[in-house]
């Protein structure tokens, strides 16, 4: 029987460690930080996603000697900037309240016509005590209404390109195979498989 690895993911996001766990497959066991009793608050005080991945995959390091991956990830709107960017958790407030973000976006974005976006995920990798990072993109619309139930944050207002459907009404099983995490997922996944 092949070896399973341990991987221990430093997010507290239920809903992202359901994402990972399926992404990883059955060659990975992933472990929360609740399974190793990590139960300090990581402050976030990145300028990038990239450090912030980084941030929380080196607090959770000193606890463990098994692999680390942590991510960070944002939704990016180009004629914005790429606003929200680092801040897409808390854009409308500290409340982190997925409603007010995008009421916030629909209203920012009422007068705007070009409508493209993308998520962004930087997936941080600690192992064998060396530090990797890996990114994933996904590019759509963001509509000007909600569309769909299900998912989490700004998925029932992206659409991402080539689909007729918001990531909210999306199956969880396309979501998973087209989302920014997944192509961060899939390139650590090589990287590990190469090693
Ligand atoms: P963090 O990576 O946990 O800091 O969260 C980033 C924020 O970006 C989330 O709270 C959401 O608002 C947004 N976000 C990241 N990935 C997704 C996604 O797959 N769907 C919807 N929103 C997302």
């Amino acid at each position: 029987m092949e070896n399973i690895v341990d991987i221990v993911f430093a997010t507290a996001n239920e809903h992202k460690a359901k994402e990972v766990a399926k992404m990883l497959g059955p060659e990975y066991n992933l472990l929360t930080l609740r399974d190793i009793n990590f139960t300090d608050e990581i402050e976030e005080y990145g300028s990038t996603m990239e450090e912030n991945a980084r941030i929380k995959a080196r607090a959770v390091s000193k606890m463990t000697e098994v692999p680390i991956i942590s991510d960070d990830s944002g939704l990016e709107v180009y004629s914005l900037d790429m606003r929200p960017g680092l801040f897409s958790a808390r854009f409308a407030g500290p409340q982190k309240s997925a409603h007010d973000n995008m009421d916030k976006l629909l209203t920012e974005m009422q007068d705007i016509s070009d409508r493209a976006a993308q998520f962004r995920a930087v997936m941080a990798l600690i192992i064998d005590g060396v530090e990797h990072v890996f990114e994933g993109i996904v590019k759509g619309q963001i509509l000007r209404e909600r569309h769909g139930e299900g998912g989490f944050g700004y998925d029932p207002i992206f659409l991402p390109d080539g689909y007729d459907k918001t990531f909210a009404e999306l199956s969880q099983d396309i979501k998973n195979n087209i989302s920014h995490r997944y192509h961060a997922i899939r390139a650590m996944k090589t990287h590990l498989e190469v090693q």
